[in-house]
């Protein structure tokens, strides 16, 4: 090892278990912890939040992490750390300390503020604390804007390393050209999908039961994770052999089902990464972007597709005997890719999601660059609903106010969800050049997928940036084109269009 690497590390390693611990609190937080832990823990993690804040943003690491960039003979990995650690020190040099308390004091309350408000339909309860979240948001991308760099640009580059307002106005407008007429075909056309056979009075073992079997089929290792349930499915990694992910039981078969799929999509990222970057600044995903493209490639592109199913749907048939016992594979596919536009994003279909991506996108760009006010933002917020997706909300809880992103200030991590869906479509079109997709998929060999997946993505942590794996995995940079055609193709045979 490099000597002035050698140095460093202490520091780096501190830094991941303050990081490994306030990961375990958010999970446990979220499954395990008795209600009423909620304020005493929220006083360890925020003394943990400061020990990181310390181990990062001070002199010592600052000087020996400059000192390290430096250096000739840096191995691929302590290059790659020390790049990271840069950046998080001059995102948070650049930001006066006092400030950066006061923002994380205000989002631990703010999310507090809109649970309620939107528990109670209250717009304006949340309104004032949403100004100050935005003011602050402004004002530190501003402080770290690079000269002429547009401060929405700033916040994108935190989500999505590459991807500027510029790109994502072409992506946008590609998805608002082609994605909402076809939206409008298949609402018009005739074809009735009936899906009521997904619905029905289920126990939680019963789901967990088959939910297990899936994420292990689709590749998740038991003795590298755990499952558990929670209100809203994630994934939490510490390192490459121990990374968790979360379901929750309901009335609907395919929602646990999917979101299992989906949580292992993330979770196979995150045990793929290669033992000399796990556990370090650079042992993690790619990106946002890239994170959502390989749990959504799972998920969708190869979950809902009818091959995933051949090899296992006798068995789901037998975990739900009433339901699907008369139920053909054929119509339980197409079932499971219905699309019927809703308003709520967390529960939209394949085609409709990213039309949920579009509207904040936009709001969000007028919000940060132009001229929408925030007390505007519900009607907003409806019109655009109302233009894309054909369907208006009558409240805030299931309008403006059904995220929880913008009360935790996270601007501009919208666009990664669909990115990730469109990095995902360009992969599939270039893995059907490389191999018989579909016929993997029927023999059962989803293991060659999963291992092309993590010798050209997975593996590599955050040593590359998402463009990057985009380009040496496809031959190509971004296009946008790649989705559109696949969603044309799935839904256009679906709903039998002529597009
Ligand atoms: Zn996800």
């Amino acid at each position: 090892m490099n000597s002035v690497f050698e140095a460093l590390k202490p520091y780096l390693d501190r830094m991941m278990a303050l990081k490994a611990a306030l990961v375990l609190f958010e999970w446990d937080d979220a499954t395990l912890a008795p209600e009423k832990a909620g304020e005493l823990t929220e006083k360890v993690i925020g003394t943990l939040s400061g020990e990181y804040f310390g181990a990062v943003n001070n002199e010592t690491v600052k000087e020996l992490a400059e000192k390290c960039a430096g250096e000739e003979g840096l191995s691929e990995a302590e290059a790659g750390q020390v790049r990271e650690l840069l950046e998080e020190i001059s995102k948070l040099d650049a930001i006066p300390q006092k400030e950066y308390q006061e923002f994380s004091q205000l989002t631990a309350g703010a999310v507090r503020i809109w649970t309620k408000a939107k528990a109670d339909n209250d717009f304006d309860a949340f309104a004032p604390t949403l100004e100050k979240v935005i003011d602050f948001q402004k004002r530190f991308a501003a402080y770290r804007a690079k000269e002429g760099q547009k401060k929405y640009d700033v916040m994108l580059n935190d989500f999505e390393p590459g991807f500027s307002m510029e790109l994502l106005d072409e992506f946008f407008g590609v998805i608002k050209k082609e994605i909402v007429p076809l939206l409008k075909a298949v609402q018009e056309s005739k074809v009735e999908i009936p899906n009521d056979f997904l619905t029905g009075d289920f126990t939680d073992e019963q789901q967990e039961e088959i939910g297990r079997f899936i994420a292990e089929y689709v590749g998740f290792d038991f003795s590298k994770g755990v499952m558990a349930v929670s209100a809203h499915p994630f994934t939490t990694n510490l390192h490459n052999r121990d990374v968790r992910i979360t379901t929750h039981y309901g009335k609907n078969l395919d929602s646990s089902l999917f979101s299992i799929i989906h949580e292992t999509g993330h979770a196979l990222y995150e045990l793929g990464v290669r033992d000399d970057l796990t556990q370090t600044l650079v042992g993690e995903g790619a990106s946002m972007g890239m994170h959502e493209s390989q749990s959504r490639f799972f998920e969708n592109i190869l979950g809902r597709n009818r091959s995933f199913w051949v090899p296992v749907y006798a068995k789901l048939q037998k975990a739900f005997p009433d339901n699907l016992g008369n139920i053909s594979l054929d119509d339980f596919v197409r079932a499971v890719n219905k699309a019927t536009p809703g308003f709520i994003r967390t529960e939209a279909d394949e085609l409709t999601y990213s039309l949920h991506v579009l509207i904040r996108y936009e709001l969000e760009k007028d919000l940060i660059e132009g001229d929408l006010q925030v007390k505007d933002l519900p009607e907003a917020w409806a019109d655009k609903y109302e233009e894309y997706l054909g369907i208006r909300p009558e409240n805030v809880r299931e309008g403006v106010l059904q995220d929880i992103h913008w009360s935790q200030g996270s601007f501009g991590y919208f666009p990664s969800y669909a990115l990730g869906s469109a990095f995902g479509a360009q992969m599939y079109a270039y893995m059907k050049k490389e191999m018989d997709v579909d016929k993997l998929l029927e023999e059962g060999k989803i293991s060659v997928i999963r291992d092309y997946l993590k010798e050209h993505i997975h593996q590599y942590g955050k040593l590359k940036k998402s463009r990057e794996i985009l380009k040496e995995m496809t031959g190509e940079d971004f296009h946008a084109q790649y989705y559109v055609d696949y969603l044309k193709e799935k839904y256009g045979e679906l709903y039998r269009l002529n597009v």
